[in-house]
């Protein structure tokens, strides 16, 4: 256990899976049947029958089926507030299409995820805040489609906003044009999510596909200053929607869909390999492989807080994608 906590304090970043319920549309044959069980002493442990054979593996923690949204929600506040105290923070959901990424950053209206969740907390922790300190929170939508980044929230979204150095010398970096949300009531979370939501549907025909193949970012924004002091913090919570990994066919994919596919497999094997760097602390971190890690380098390096969930299909057809992702889970962790 010992041991556990000192692991999971190395580069501050957390492995987490989420097992989805099988669904209707799993359908009814033998294809859908469970092929993933649980300890009932150890929480961190998932098993999986691939191909009849048992494969183990060992994550931070492990949701079963039945966890709830709320419960999801608990494990990951305390990273969330705490970019009130000035932390960088990121959430990635990975895994294949289908396999609950939407589900669990954005969730449904009846049950929202930790987007929505995040931002209602966090509104709500700086308006209790009784001192000296005044906040404001800022929310920007965005998409990566073929490494190409797109502001979700702006009137008119514009293809390829660059990602530059800011000018202060601070070396931190900045998107110049990206719409930052200024949230100043409950009614304002809505909005804002509605909003980069229409967004992205009216420009698509066919978005669960387009979802699919882009990663979708919520990034949120706290400044605090304390007037008394002059004294001022900057966090950011990024809440990333990453696109599906299951691997194309690369007989089928032709032109647009093999192009899709080759930016998506660069990207989240970059984004594997950003993390599995700051992990076992090597010198050299490569953020620049792709539009994502580059974006996000701010928030993944230094004291930054990371957490994967890796999302996971229950059912028998869809385990030679589970073992990927699982596998992508022990690499990073
Ligand atoms: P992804 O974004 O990874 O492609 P989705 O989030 O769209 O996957 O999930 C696929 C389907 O499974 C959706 O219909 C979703 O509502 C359902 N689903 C996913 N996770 C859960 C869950 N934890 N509880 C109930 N339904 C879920
Ligand atoms: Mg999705």
């Amino acid at each position: 256990e010992a041991l556990k906590n000192a692991r999971a304090e190395v580069g501050n970043i957390r492995v987490i899976g989420r097992v989805r319920p099988i669904t209707k549309e799993d359908g009814d044959g033998p294809e859908a049947n469970n092929a993933v069980t649980f300890d009932s002493d150890d929480d961190a442990v998932i098993h999986l029958l691939h191909k009849g054979k048992p494969v183990s593996f060992e994550l931070d923690k492990v949701f079963p089926p039945q966890s709830t949204q709320q419960d999801v929600f608990q494990e990951v506040q305390d990273l969330i507030t705490s970019c009130i105290d000035g932390y960088n923070v990121c959430i990635f959901a990975y895994g294949q299409t289908g396999a609950g990424k939407t589900y669990t950053m954005e969730g449904t209206v009846e049950n929202p995820g930790i987007n929505q969740r995040a931002l209602q907390l966090l509104f709500s922790e700086v308006q209790e805040k009784a001192s000296d300190w005044e906040y404001a929170i800022t929310v920007s939508v965005a998409e990566i489609y073929n490494e190409a980044l797109r502001d979700l929230l702006a009137k008119e979204p514009q293809e390829k906003l660059e990602i530059k150095l800011c000018p202060d010398g601070s070396g931190q970096l900045y998107v110049p044009g990206l719409t930052e949300f200024r949230v100043q009531s409950v009614d304002d979370i809505n909005k804002v999510f509605e909003f980069g939501h229409t967004n992205r549907t009216t420009e698509y025909t066919n978005l669960n596909e387009h979802s699919s193949r882009s990663h979708a970012l919520v990034i949120i924004t706290v400044r605090g200053t304390d007037y008394s002091t002059g004294l001022r913090t900057t966090g950011k919570l990024n809440l990333v929607d990453l696109a599906g990994s299951e691997r194309v066919g690369k007989s089928g994919a032709e032109g647009n869909r093999l192009r899709e596919a080759q930016y998506i497999n660069k990207s989240l094997s970059a984004l594997g390999d950003v993390i599995s760097a700051l992990r076992s602390r090597q010198g050299h971190v490569p953020f620049r492989n792709s539009k994502l890690t580059y974006l996000l380098q701010d928030s993944l390096s230094g004291d930054s807080k990371t957490l994967m969930l890796v999302q996971v299909s229950p059912v028998e057809k869809n385990t030679s994608e589970t073992l990927c992702s699982l596998k992508f889970a022990e690499r990073v962790r």
